[in-house]
């Protein structure tokens, strides 16, 4: 990949620098600066960041001029992502639209579901969640139990999601039920677009460790929606679905990159100040670790995108990038816990951000896939192991 700036890019860069400078919340990216406490008004900060980086051209940038997006290419979305990144901006609300909804209804969506739905992903007029997970079938998902009978003209819905994020938010679910039982488990399965204000779904939130509410328990309780509303075929759900997290482990993770190398910085600034830090050997060697880690994901995502502007897929190397950004992300912040001691717990605001971010980091070995499934997956497809 050529990734040599054309003066067009440069110049699309530097316009996207100056409007963040304009446009960010005040005091956005300092060391205590995470938006606000309360969920419903961080939900609306996220919502109302997100239309205007829509309106300003900077949302769907890959995607084609018919379906709302900008019709620019993979490299102009490289950039925003990366900027992004790099001033820790807010990541917005409707990263499940974006990041795994549209690129699947894209690539396996009707015209009709195409023109409908993907603009209003951009515009956040919908919300969505994934309500794929249940509590018998996670890593093994073809172990989905949510059931979808056809009645007519209608699909009949019964079951259990959970860990559900974004559901108390959204207005849209993009769900994996059981069409067919009696079928191989794998072949069954069929992606629905299920509409969260109809009658018997129930939405009850989970708190997390951070202290916020983002996932949450789904119920649904005979759901009648109308035939129709699948995505890809009947009984091709797992083809669908294997697609979609290909997505959700490689896309838009420079984002991430230039905000743990964002995050990383002002954690070294905060450490300036400690000369036993940063004069200890021990120390200084993980600091250039980091970096030179840091480095590594930088490539690793854009070769993933590599891959997929030369249209060869993203396939089982994207096991690879997210292992390996899950991972650095918890040592990271492992390394922050380590490094400002028994402050971490006792500090004010000042060093709430690493707190946060330490507890939420948590998560991200678990969710879209674990990392003992990620190596399952570099192990077998990848290497050639034996199962
Ligand atoms: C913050 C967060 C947000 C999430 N958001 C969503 C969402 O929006 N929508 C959604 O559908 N899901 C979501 N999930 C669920 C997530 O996808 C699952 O938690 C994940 O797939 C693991 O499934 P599980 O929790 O059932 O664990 P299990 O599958 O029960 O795994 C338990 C342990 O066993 C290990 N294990 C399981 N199978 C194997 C194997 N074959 N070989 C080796 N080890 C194995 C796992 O690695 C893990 O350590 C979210 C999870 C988190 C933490």
């Amino acid at each position: 990949m050529d990734i040599d700036l054309t003066p067009q890019q440069q110049s699309f860069r530097r316009g996207l620098r100056q409007w963040l400078d304009d446009n960010l919340p005040e005091n956005w990216g300092g060391p205590a600066y995470l938006g606000p406490d309360d969920d419903e008004e961080n939900a609306v900060l996220q919502t109302l960041w997100e239309r205007r980086l829509y309106e300003a051209g900077y949302q769907g940038v890959a995607w084609p001029k018919a379906y709302g997006g900008q019709g620019l290419t993979m490299v102009e979305q490289l950039i925003v992502s990366e900027e992004l990144g790099r001033r820790a901006a807010p990541e917005g609300i409707n990263t499940i639209g974006k990041e795994l909804v549209a690129p699947i209804i894209l690539a396996a969506g009707t015209e009709e579901q195409k023109r409908h739905y993907v603009p209003r992903i951009l515009t956040v007029e919908d919300i969505w969640c994934q309500g794929f997970s249940e509590p018998d079938a996670g890593s093994d998902l073809a172990g989905v139990r949510t059931r979808a009978e056809r009645d007519g003209e209608e699909w009949v819905i019964n079951g259990q999601k959970v860990w559900t994020s974004f559901a108390f938010q959204a207005n849209w679910c993009i769900l994996l039920a059981r069409t067919n039982p009696d079928k191989p488990k794998h072949k069954g399965l069929t992606l629905f677009l299920v509409d969260m204000k109809t009658p018997g779904i129930e939405v009850r939130p989970l708190v997390q460790i951070t202290g916020r509410k983002e996932f949450n328990e789904v119920f649904f309780d005979n759901v009648r929606i109308p035939a129709g509303m699948n995505v890809g075929a009947i009984d091709d759900g797992w083809n669908v679905s294997v697609n979609l997290l290909g997505y959700e482990r490689a896309t838009a993770r420079l984002y991430r990159q230039a905000r743990f190398m964002n995050e990383f910085e002002q954690l070294l600034r905060k450490l300036d100040a400690r000369p036993e830090i940063t004069g200890n050997p021990y120390y200084r060697q993980q600091i250039g670790r980091f970096y030179a880690e840091l480095g590594i994901l930088r490539q690793l995502n854009l070769k993933t995108v590599s891959r997929i502007v030369n249209g060869d897929g993203i396939g089982a190397e994207a096991s690879v990038v997210k292992l390996f950004w899950s991972e650095l992300h918890q040592r990271i912040e492992d390394f922050a816990f380590e490094a400002i001691g028994p402050a971490f717990v006792t500090d004010s605001k000042d060093i709430e951000r690493f707190r946060y971010n330490f507890l939420q980091s948590r998560a991200v070995t678990i969710y879209a896939g674990t990392s003992q499934v990620q190596r399952n997956i570099i192990a077998e497809r990848m290497l050639g192991l034996p199962r």
